[in-house]
């Protein structure tokens, strides 16, 4: 497990360097602290490798009491939307910090969260729609993404499956 938490930590810093480098040019960049547009925009609940949960589980086991009750009611509140059928629409992570529009587990986030807006598909699919906006209305063509599909793939090598929401928080219902 030591080696899988390794790994992740490299994925992490891999991820931050090509987020760096492509943000470092551009002040412009609107995927940076304080942008939660896709925090607040999820298309389905979080959907993780064992070891991503493991991580999110330690960081809000270490949140401060208050903090903690609040994220729990934000997850029960999610398990009872997922098992009514009620998430039709985009759904707003249990782990933000609305007022603050700032993640509560930001050191320990999903690769998900990590890569997105700076690593696409081939198509170049995956565009945060901000992103996408701002190339659009620049015309900066010089970006060299990240490749989302080889993070995916080593995630899954080295993780394992995606584990979903609602089946890890299964012993909460
Ligand atoms: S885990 Fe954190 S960074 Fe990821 S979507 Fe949730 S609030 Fe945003």
């Amino acid at each position: 497990m030591d080696h899988v938490r390794s790994v992740l930590q490299n994925l992490d810093e891999h991820i931050e360097a090509r987020a760096q480098a492509i943000r470092a040019e551009r002040d412009w960049f609107p995927c940076r602290r304080g942008c939660d547009h896709c925090c607040r925009t999820l298309a389905h609940p979080p959907e993780l490798s064992q070891a991503e949960w493991d991580r999110v589980d330690a960081a809000v086991a270490s949140l401060p009491d208050a903090v903690r009750a609040i994220v729990e009611q934000a997850i029960d509140t999610l398990i009872q939307k997922v098992g009514s059928g009620s998430c039709r629409s985009t759904i707003v992570c249990p782990f933000l910090d609305e007022q603050e529009g700032a993640c509560r587990i930001y050191e320990n986030r999903p690769i998900a969260c990590r890569t997105y807006g700076f690593f696409v598909a081939r198509d170049h699919d995956q565009y945060c729609e901000l992103v996408e906006y701002e190339i659009n209305t620049r015309e900066d063509h010089t970006i060299v993404w990240g490749n989302a599909e080889a993070i995916r793939n080593q995630v899954k090598q080295i993780c394992g499956e995606t584990i979903p929401f609602e089946l890890h928080y299964r012993n909460r219902i």
